[in-house]
């Protein structure tokens, strides 16, 4: 595993995505302070970026209020073509993209692939969005009036993206803000900044213009305090952590920005045994340890109905013992690196707690050794809910599997979480699929599917998990105002 980042990143055509500058006014700064960026699956330093400072952003911050009148001038049509071409670019560049994303995150290539596409696609989708703000016009409650209600860009965005998709975070909120009207700053994780300066180095190819997308790289409260603080932002974006996210929130008041948060899930996977076993199965692997379980997605407790349990539990089992686990880049890798130790060890300390506690636990310890981020990929049963497992997210590859009896009480069990993010349900039976979908306490559920994101969905949360939704209509809402307008005397 040794090296192989590095001789990927020095064979990229394009060896501009990795000269670790920011985008600021128009110009690549290199920064007085430098960060280093590091693969996480060998600890080894790949490159390094401009450490920004809280200077640098108040310079982005005006340039971004410079940039915002010729851009929301401009038609939505033609900002939509920007929009497309910046998707078309990444499209282009699919590969060397997908190459940084593992480089620096450690998923497998194959899902950084796919997220390049994902992560497009939302450009593509918010490009004929924008043409569709129409606004409303109200059956008039005045004689002789004309009630108009418009949709108008809210002003400056920012945007504080997550590490654990580098790529799609940034362009499902960039599209948006973009296609509404508004310039946009984006501040990364500092985990992940090489995929961010790659896409805005490609949408200054695209043709967004100067001020319009920025891109800083540095601490995190250095940056985020001068973003909180001007009231020339007016709506902030945050995907990350629920912890965080608080602070965000508490620190956009003062200013009383326009605030949406996608933050943790803590997603109930429910298998009645009504189901073919196959197909749960399938879709238990595919919630949980898609991006090696590093989604806010991911499935973190997996209840299923006694009669099937002992059967699901070894099925699954068996078809964890089958996961490769490796470094990103080598092709066979379903399970790479965590991308922070933090998160390896919060998993490692779960699996600790759950057996003292008396779950039982399956692991053909793969990828044992090969580094401090790398967590074999396991499964806890007989979970009960007074373990850590079962009540805070874990974002890494264990599941915890627990049984129930009926319906009323697995509904119980479920809600009973602060985070309401996602959910899926495994039953044969419509009738019950329906009383579920209607029980369940999350913003987003799967019925017999583990996969149901695109931009045309409203992605987020209830409870904890969030404020506001990305991707849809409700999405390109998020960067808008409403102003409604009487046209009286008529
Ligand atoms: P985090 O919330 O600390 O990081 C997310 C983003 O917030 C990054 O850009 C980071 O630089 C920034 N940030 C961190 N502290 C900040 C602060 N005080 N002010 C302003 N910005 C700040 O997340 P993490 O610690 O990297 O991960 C911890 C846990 O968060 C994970 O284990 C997972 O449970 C959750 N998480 C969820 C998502 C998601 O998709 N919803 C993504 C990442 C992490």
């Amino acid at each position: 595993m040794s090296g192989l980042a590095i001789r990927h990143l020095e064979n990229l055509r394009r060896r501009d995505f990795v000269a670790g500058s920011a985008l600021i006014d128009g110009r690549w700064i290199a920064g007085e302070q430098r960060g280093i960026v590091v693969d996480p699956a060998t600890g080894e330093e790949i490159a390094e970026v401009a450490s920004c400072s809280a200077a640098d952003m108040n310079l982005a911050i005006a340039a971004a209020e410079r940039s915002f009148a010729s851009w929301r001038d401009l038609l939505p049509v033609r900002r939509g073509e920007v929009l497309r071409s910046w998707a078309s670019l990444m499209l282009d560049h699919s590969e060397e993209l997908a190459i940084l994303v593992t480089s620096e995150q450690g998923k497998p290539l194959a899902e950084a692939r796919h997220e390049i596409a994902y992560g497009a696609g939302f450009l593509e989708w918010f490009a004929a969005e924008g043409e569709r703000a129409y606004g409303e016009t109200i059956p008039s409650h005045k004689l002789g009036s004309l009630l108009h209600v418009r949709m108008q860009p809210i002003g400056v965005a920012a945007a504080i993206t997550p590490w654990n998709f580098p790529v799609a975070m940034i362009t499902r909120k960039a599209g948006a803000a973009l296609a509404a009207g508004c310039p946009i700053i984006v501040k990364p994780a500092p985990e992940t900044p090489l995929s961010a300066l790659a896409l805005a180095r490609l949408a200054a190819e695209a043709g967004v213009p100067r001020g319009v997308l920025q891109v800083l790289v540095g601490k995190p409260v250095e940056l985020s305090t001068p973003l909180l603080r001007d009231v020339r932002i007016r709506a902030l974006s945050f995907t990350g952590s629920t912890e965080v996210g608080r602070l965000l929130l508490e620190g956009a008041a003062d200013t009383v920005k326009k605030v949406s948060l996608e933050l943790g899930g803590h997603a109930p996977f429910i298998i009645f045994d009504d189901v073919d076993l196959e197909k749960a199965v399938k879709g238990a692997m595919a919630a949980k340890f898609a991006t090696s379980g590093q989604d806010c997605l991911a499935a973190n407790r997996i209840y299923v109905q006694k009669s099937i349990y002992g059967a699901f539990v070894e099925a699954f089992a068996g078809a964890i013992g089958q996961l490769k686990v490796g470094h990103g880049l080598e092709s066979a890798t379903d399970i790479g690196p965590m991308t922070k130790l933090s998160v390896a060890n919060k998993c490692l300390s779960q699996i600790d707690d759950a057996v003292k506690k008396g779950a039982r636990v399956f692991s053909a310890n793969q990828g044992a050794g090969l580094g401090p981020n790398f967590v074999p990929p396991t499964l806890l049963s007989d979970v009960t809910e007074d373990m850590l497992v079962a009540q805070d997210e874990t974002f890494g590859p264990v599941a915890a599997v627990l049984p129930f009896e009926s319906e009323e009480e697995v509904i119980g069990r479920a809600n009973a979480n602060e985070m309401g993010l996602a959910g899926y349900v495994y039953t044969d039976s419509l009738r019950r699929a329906l009383r579920l979908s209607e029980r369940i306490e999350c913003g987003m559920l799967g019925i017999n599917t583990a996969s149901f994101t695109g931009p045309p969905i409203p992605f987020g949360g209830w409870k904890q998990s969030g404020l506001g939704r990305e991707g849809s209509r409700h999405g390109l809402a998020e960067y808008m105002q409403f102003k409604y307008v009487c046209f009286g005397d008529l």
